[in-house]
């Protein structure tokens, strides 16, 4: 596969889906910034969280235009020519202003589906975010309306005249892969590695 444009919903939602981390784009003052924040895609959305405080979220509740990124690298694809050497990858980019959440039930249900989306299953278990918690944290849902993906996949793309070349050439495949738990000290006696932690992978969401 070359490199692919879409605007596949289900692709973009596949991609988005598989990822932890987005990078926000925005601008102020004329200084733009890139910031890395962990997300939650629901529906048409993507859910953000922070601190009020911070200027991250300041300026992305003001009504400010922002960029989103999603980034997956699949594998490192080695060709025969210096020059066509290049990465196996699908990401996705998002363009829009987002909306801060006001309602303190409506901030409890992002923040509720953004921890479902990292670590599903994780919310049953433990103590729900207090009123006090919900109000010290800002939310935003930014909206997938003006979104785009691209991926590339396969082998390298090397010229005719460079194949006959004796040197290696193929893909090296890399993926997000989850280790064994390591659990807190504190953990109670009894208390085993819940399955959600115990067999984490986001690769098998898609
Ligand atoms: C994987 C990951 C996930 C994260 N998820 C979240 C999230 O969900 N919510 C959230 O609020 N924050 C998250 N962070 C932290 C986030 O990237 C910011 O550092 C934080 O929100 C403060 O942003 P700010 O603009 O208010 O900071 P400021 O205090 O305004 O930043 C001051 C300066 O510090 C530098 N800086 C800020 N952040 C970073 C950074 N991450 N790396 C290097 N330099 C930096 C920049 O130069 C910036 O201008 C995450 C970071 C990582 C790496």
């Amino acid at each position: 596969m070359q490199e692919r444009a879409s605007y596949d919903r289900q692709e973009i939602y596949r991609i988005l889906d598989e990822g932890l981390v987005c990078h926000v784009g925005f601008v102020v003052d004329r200084q733009p910034f890139v910031i890395p924040m962990s997300y939650a895609r629901d529906a048409d959305r993507l859910i953000l969280h922070g601190s009020p405080a911070g200027r991250l979220m300041q300026t992305l509740g003001a009504g400010c235009e922002a960029c989103v990124t999603v980034t997956l690298v699949d594998g490192i694809v080695l060709a025969r020519a210096a020059s066509h050497h290049t990465m196996n990858y699908r990401s996705v980019v998002l363009f829009g202003i987002p909306r801060m959440l006001v309602s303190a039930q409506e901030k409890r249900e992002a923040l509720e589906k953004l921890l479902e989306y990292v670590i599903p299953g994780r919310a049953a278990d433990v103590r729900p975010a207090s009123a006090a918690e919900i109000d010290a944290t800002a939310v935003l849902e930014f909206p997938l309306h003006e979104a785009s993906a691209m991926a590339r996949g396969g082998p390298p793309m090397d010229e005719a005249q460079d194949m006959q070349i004796g040197v290696w050439a193929g893909v090296i495949p890399l993926r997000q892969q989850a280790l064994d738990p390591v659990p807190d000290a504190h953990v109670k006696e009894g208390i085993g590695t819940p399955a959600y932690a115990a067999t984490y992978d986001r690769c098998s969401r898609q």
